[in-house]
């Protein structure tokens, strides 16, 4: 199609997925809904995705121009002392440290009210949802995901961020508002309370594609590039935090879209293991409610 063709399909879609933004994890057929949420302050300017995206692409090619570069860095990682890399596996303290990036965050072990990441970054990758909020991560997790989006486009993949960083009173917000209209026992299928979302850690980021038209469905999974995202987000530090039929123990549906930072020496044996999170701690005899 050309560009013209393009910039109107990419307006129209960031209508549709200007509520996506605001979900959480598991509201993904909510945004089909018309549900109302939000202030008005929080509402997306429909903009010019298209324009964006050119740019960032333009930047990806001027970074993947770095693959020395970015070799040594992964042969520095290699090289850390076995206290580090123990530093970086799960144990009694860090998991229940919310600044952690090993943090457990679930319906279960929820964040406080007051928890704010204190090194968020605008990400820099291509995003659908203006809305500078939820187009934050932390940075080791937004320098994680840049890797994860150039290695896909080295292969033929493209992907786009959708939504990243909710503060607690944002996702309150938003359930507040699930609640009132639908009630709290359905609310609570789709939504996940405040302090029980990982959009808060600043470590999750939930991604989609062109063909599934940049929205947050179980389909993506089976796409091209959810099948990649599936076999590849662990080489970055990132899971599948809610794998499918997993939901008893995680607490959420299957969601192929919802990619968590841990660090690539949790996200190797999460991958290789097949175990969630919440399964491979209480492995290590480590009992976090879920
Ligand atoms: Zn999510």
């Amino acid at each position: 199609m050309d560009l013209k063709e393009l910039k109107l399909k990419v307006a129209l879609i960031a209508v549709s997925v200007m509520l996506l933004a605001a979900c959480t994890n598991n509201e993904k057929n909510a945004e089909l809904k018309n549900i109302p949420f939000g202030n008005k302050q929080n509402e997306p300017k429909i903009t010019d995705v298209a324009e964006d995206d050119k740019d960032k692409e333009t930047e990806s090619k001027d970074e993947s121009a770095d693959t020395d570069e970015n070799k040594t860095e992964e042969a520095e990682s290699d090289d850390e002392t076995e206290e580090e890399v123990n530093d970086r596996m799960p144990n009694e303290e860090n998991v229940y440290d919310q600044s952690s990036i090993l943090a457990i965050v679930n319906r279960g072990e929820t964040l406080d009210p007051t928890y704010v990441p204190r090194d968020l970054v605008t990400i820099e990758v291509p995003y659908v949802n203006d809305i500078p909020m939820v187009n934050q991560l932390r940075k080791e997790a937004s320098d994680a995901l840049t890797k994860l989006f150039d290695d896909a486009s080295k292969n033929g993949y493209t992907l786009y961020a959708v939504s990243g960083y909710r503060s607690y009173d944002y996702q309150a917000e938003l359930y507040d508002n699930y609640v009132l209209s639908h009630g709290e026992e359905v609310a609570r299928m789709f939504s996940a309370p405040a302090g029980a979302s990982e959009h808060q850690t600043g470590l999750a980021m939930d991604v989609s594609s062109e063909e599934v038209v940049y929205q947050l469905v179980d389909t993506f999974g089976n796409t091209d590039d959810g099948v990649w995202v599936n076999d590849n987000a662990h080489r970055f530090g990132f899971i599948i935090r809610y794998p499918y039929g997993k939901d008893h123990i995680t607490g959420y549906m299957y969601e192929p879209w919802h990619l968590r930072y841990v660090g690539t020496d949790l996200s190797y044996e999460l991958y290789e293991s097949g175990l969630t999170y919440e399964e491979y701690l209480w492995e290590q005899g480590i009992d976090v409610k879920n």
